[in-house]
């Protein structure tokens, strides 16, 4: 049989780029996607073939899937990472920034899993890792549009998981914690030009200054504390349906 192959995507930092290489240690042939193509220079000189991806749109990712069939005929892992936190008040945050999350979080990660499971079925077997949050199990304020997607994301990954179980493909569920990536300040920045001035600005800057990159590199656990998870997921005969880790040292607000 040829190596197994991984697809995972957001694999420019953080996160995805600590998978990438984990599934490479584990002798996967491993496709980074994301759109910094520049930012994948680094995992191709580790061995990690990169992948331009935009998972808003569908022709890239309809290409994305072809060329990793043409070029390994197999994918068996399938790692829905790319996703990103816009925070404001449910009430600021535009109708337009709200759509777009939900295409990154949860119509990005479904359609790429609708790419790949023709392939995982007829190769009667596969695995589709979905990047969740503990933020899809609990609720804070000015994270609502953010909540939304990961709630949403967490029911369409346990659905799938009894439709494909019968196909041998197995669906896993990883509940990050606070992770030291570039997240929070992407989310602290979306928060402060959002909410940071008018109704919701006192409760803005609170919530802003925990998701600041400062705290967050100070506070939470590095990215490969998920990888690892991600790692036992798929090499398990029979992995959990969900993998809760990486809890910071302190509460999120
Ligand atoms: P990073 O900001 O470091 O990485 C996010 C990745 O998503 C980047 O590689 C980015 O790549 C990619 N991405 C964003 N938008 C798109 C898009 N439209 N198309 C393709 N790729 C995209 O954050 P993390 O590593 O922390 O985040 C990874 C996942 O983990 C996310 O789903 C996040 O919600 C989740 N998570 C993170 C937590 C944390 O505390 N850090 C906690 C819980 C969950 P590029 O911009 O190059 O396309």
């Amino acid at each position: 049989m040829p190596a197994k192959t991984a697809l995972v995507t957001g694999a420019s930092s953080g996160i995805g780029e600590a998978t990438a290489l984990k599934l490479k240690e584990l002798g996967y042939t491993v496709y980074g996607a994301a759109r910094r193509t520049e930012r994948l220079e680094s995992l191709a000189d580790r061995g990690v073939l990169p992948l331009g991806m935009d998972v808003t749109d569908d022709a890239s990712m309809r290409a994305g899937v072809e060329r990793v069939i043409a070029e390994s005929g197999r994918i068996d892992v399938l790692v829905n990472n790319a996703g990103y936190g816009s925070y404001g008040a449910i009430e600021d945050v535009p109708m337009a920034e709200a759509r777009r999350q939900f295409e990154v979080n949860v119509f990005g990660a479904m359609r790429l899993a609708q790419l790949a499971l023709p392939h995982m079925r007829a190769q009667h077997g596969g695995t589709i890792v979905n990047i969740t949050s503990m933020g899809g199990k609990i609720h804070t304020p000015l994270g609502g549009w953010y909540h939304g997607t990961k709630f949403a994301l967490e029911a369409l990954s346990d659905c799938l998981r009894m439709e494909a179980r019968p196909f041998g493909v197995d669906v896993v569920v990883i509940e990050p914690g606070g992770i030291a990536t570039e997240w929070g300040g992407i989310a602290a920045d979306h928060l402060r030009e959002t909410s940071g001035s008018g109704a919701y600005a006192k409760q803005a800057d609170a919530v802003a200054a925990s998701l600041s990159s400062e705290v967050n590199a100070k506070r939470n656990s590095p990215p490969q504390v998920i990888a690892d998870a991600i790692g036992k997921a798929v090499t398990a005969r029979r992995p959990r349906t969900r993998y809760a880790t990486g809890f910071a040292a302190r509460p999120l607000i």
